[in-house]
């Protein structure tokens, strides 16, 4: 022992803009039992954690001023205390004559994600991020170009979800006021890489209000690359949401290039687990597959798919090919409308349903894959 005292390095600047680490702890957080005990930590009465509840996700509001029902001292301290602003908006984007909104958000250490929300006839649909970055490295989509941030909290991809439904319910879109019935983990991320706060998203997705925003489980699209572990994991969740497979291409020869973490999980063992995913909640699978011009819609690669999806039985999977969104300095575009003409009857004499995706929102880079949280300045 030297007996030289340890330095002791003080850092007492506040963590915010700048700083990593853990977002602010949000009502969303908590369970319904947890939402009681941060109520009554504050001393205030039990019942006020449903009351928040009820605004939170039946109105769709965190804003004091809205909650008439609580005495005002006390709405501002629970306010102030379990409703930290943890997205702040910084720039919408809209296009289709105002029924395609992109906004770009900075989250609390000033790390920016974006979600794109849809509005149809007779369906509004959020795509959300559930991780600044991703990890999955897909050579063909921009946000995989940046590699991984963080993972987003689950309040920090619920706040993206209660937004978009107020923005609805005030008429913000051209139609008149409406809801959010669709929810795709389409954005920036991939999901089942968060899978802790992804799985507590969707059970506040469908949990009926006041505790949740009682979504149908069929109308969330959870989208993966295929982490095996992950799909078995979700199976046993027993909340059946829509499966999304990125497969990109049969082989794995070709996949381990576009799909990198194919190395780690083949094709094969991908449409296994997609499998057993419809085996066990009876939810047709989507398999999606973006068609780049010359590297992935050959002919030939849609019967190898269509043999692989028919071996493994049939009615299972519905095809969702999409022209491919190039990314900025990407050297690959997207097939020849014939070529994906050519793909979608090839993939349906195999019997396999397949419905051409929409590319909404690309004019603004609020597409598939385009998503990239870029800022000028
Ligand atoms: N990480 C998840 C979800 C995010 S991307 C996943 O990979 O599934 C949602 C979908 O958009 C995925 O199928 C993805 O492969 C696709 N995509 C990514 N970049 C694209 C692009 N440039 N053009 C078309 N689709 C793209």
């Amino acid at each position: 022992m030297s007996g030289t005292p340890t330095p002791i390095t003080l850092n007492l600047a506040a963590p915010t803009r700048g700083a990593r680490g853990k977002p602010p702890r949000h009502f969303v957080d908590l369970t319904p039992e947890e939402r009681v005990e941060a109520v009554t930590a504050l001393g205030e009465q039990p019942f006020r954690a449903k009351q928040l509840a009820t605004h939170y996700f039946t109105h769709l509001t965190a804003d004091p001023a809205a909650m008439t029902d609580l005495p005002m001292a006390t709405r501002d301290k629970l306010v102030e205390d379990l409703f930290p602003r943890l997205l702040t908006p910084t720039r919408t984007l809209t296009a289709d004559g105002g029924t395609t909104v992109k906004t770009l958000w900075h989250l609390f250490d000033d790390v920016k994600v974006e979600s794109v929300l849809m509005r149809y006839p007779n369906r509004a649909t959020l795509c959300v991020s559930s991780q600044a970055g991703c990890g999955m490295a897909c050579p063909f989509c921009a946000t995989g170009q940046l590699g991984l941030t963080r993972n987003l909290s689950t309040a920090e991809i619920v706040e993206q979800v209660r937004s978009a439904g107020r923005s609805l319910a005030d008429g913000e879109l051209p139609g008149g006021p409406t809801r959010l019935t669709n929810l795709v983990f389409m954005g920036m991320g991939e999901p089942l890489a968060n899978y802790k706060a992804v799985i507590e998203t969707v059970r506040r997705l469908v949990a009926p209000t006041p505790d949740g925003f009682g979504m149908s489980a069929r109308n969330i699209v959870v989208s993966t690359v295929g982490l095996v572990p992950a799909i078995d994991k979700l199976i046993k969740e027993g909340i059946p949401v829509t499966l999304a497979v990125s497969m990109h291409a049969p082989d794995d020869e070709l996949r381990d290039e576009l799909v990198p973490i194919n190395t780690r999980w083949s094709v094969d063992e991908t449409l296994d687990a997609a499998h057993r995913y419809f085996e066990a909640t009876g939810r047709r699978v989507s398999i999606e597959y973006a068609l780049i011009r010359d590297i992935n819609d050959h002919a030939w690669r849609a019967d190898l798919l269509g043999e692989k999806l028919n071996a493994r039985g049939r009615g299972w999977v519905h095809c969702n090919p999409i022209p491919l969104n190039p990314t900025p300095g990407s050297k690959w575009t997207a097939s020849d409308p014939a070529v994906e003409r050519e793909f979608v009857e090839r993939l349906r004499a195999h019997g396999i349903p397949t419905t051409i995706r929409d590319t909404r929102g690309s004019d603004i880079d609020g597409a598939c894959g385009q998503l990239a949280a870029e800022e000028e300045g």
